[in-house]
């Protein structure tokens, strides 16, 4: 039966990406070799990391002055990573969710970190809007999607001082203003790539301000020098990623993405706010993410969520368990995901109102 992948992350992939990597897996670039098994050295490989480099400047409009590196140890690693390289004394921080809360468990680590507004008093389903960033806080970090609560910023604030974000779960859904950013991260296992690879975009005149002594790999000036090929870079991540983005490209770019995505998006939150059965977790309809959408069953249904699942994995619905912190269900509909996916799950749901 073919199945249709809601997976939070790691998530749906572009078949595009999935069958270009398997075949590189047989013969790479035609190498005689599989990509598992050359130098990451390579002419092959090399032309592999420059056009994706190229490709996410190109995508994101990215300006002069700025890296993109392929980095390994994740987003997590980026939680400690920017603070390390980026925090003089202050920085402040937006907690509206489980990455944020650690993002700012790091940061304190290296200085003093204003956190300027929070949500936790309601779970995280919403975004604080009221609140302002000291003008003397070195960056102001924000997640732009809340990929557990199913909230999102889709927009580039302008809180008077330079922005870090991590935008995981929706990077690559949206044009961005990149100058307004000393720094962007993306773990690629949402909408890029297998795990194992993290895009960062970082501004080369942000670096080099700080006083302490940093560690050579946690260094962003050492993977600018060396082109991400300080190490041995996620080889295998990065091939798929390029994959992904020559798909993206072939798809109009970002701004053509947007348009599906929201439409996708639109789809499925008007199928939860007409329902009997289903609620949304996020009612301001400005905060909701087009990536995650997390819904619950109203309390007089609520025994039935478990018979739910149930039933959306007979129609080949996986992955759309929500998070623990927050229940019920969470579908996501990342860039991979068709529109003919939104459309069984909202058949789904609508065929188990009328049973039950
Ligand atoms: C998944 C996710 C992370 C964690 O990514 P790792 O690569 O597992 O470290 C961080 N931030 C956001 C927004 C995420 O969605």
């Amino acid at each position: 039966m073919k199945k249709h992948n809601f997976y939070a992350g790691p998530s749906i992939l572009s078949q595009y990406t999935i069958k270009n990597t398997a075949d590189a897996i047989i013969d790479f670039a035609g190498t005689g070799l599989s990509i598992l098994e050359v130098s990451h050295r390579s002419k092959e490989f090399v032309a592999v990391i420059e056009e994706a480099r190229l490709l996410v400047k190109e995508l994101l409009d990215v300006p002069e002055g700025y890296s993109v590196l392929f980095l390994g140890g994740g987003a997590s690693m980026q939680f400690c990573m920017v603070p390390y390289n980026l925090l003089k004394t202050k920085a402040s921080y937006l907690e509206t969710g489980t990455w944020a809360v650690n993002a700012i468990k790091e940061a304190r680590l290296f200085g003093e970190v204003d956190v300027v507004a929070s949500s936790k008093v309601a779970n995280f389903s919403f975004i604080p809007k009221d609140f302002s960033v000291p003008s003397d806080s070195d960056y102001f970090h924000f997640t732009t999607n809340n990929t557990i609560y199913g909230t999102e910023i889709r927009k580039d604030p302008d809180v008077g001082v330079r922005l870090v974000a991590d935008m995981s779960s929706d990077i690559f859904s949206r044009p961005v203003d990149v100058s307004k950013y000393d720094l962007i991260y993306a773990g690629a296992q949402k909408n890029l790539a297998p795990a194992g690879v993290t895009i960062v975009i970082v501004r080369e005149d942000a670096l080099g301000k700080v006083e302490r002594p940093i560690p050579t790999m946690l260094d962003y000036r050492t993977h600018i020098k060396k082109d991400s090929m300080f190490n041995t870079p996620p080889v295998l991540p990065i091939f798929s990623a390029l994959q992904t983005l020559r798909y993206y490209k072939q798809l109009g770019g970002v701004s053509a993405i947007e348009k599906t995505d929201i439409a996708k998006a639109d789809k499925l939150y008007s199928a939860i706010d007409g329902s009997r059965m289903f609620k949304g977790t996020v009612t301001n309809p400005e905060d909701r993410s087009i990536m995650n959408v997390t819904f619950v069953m109203k309390p007089e249904y609520q025994e039935l969520e478990k018979d739910f699942i149930d039933f959306a994995s007979t129609k080949g619905i996986v992955g759309i368990k929500g998070h623990r912190s927050v229940g019920g269900f969470r579908a996501s509909l990342y860039n991979a995901l068709p529109m003919e996916s939104v459309d069984v799950l909202v058949n789904a749901m609508k065929e188990f109102e009328t049973k039950n």
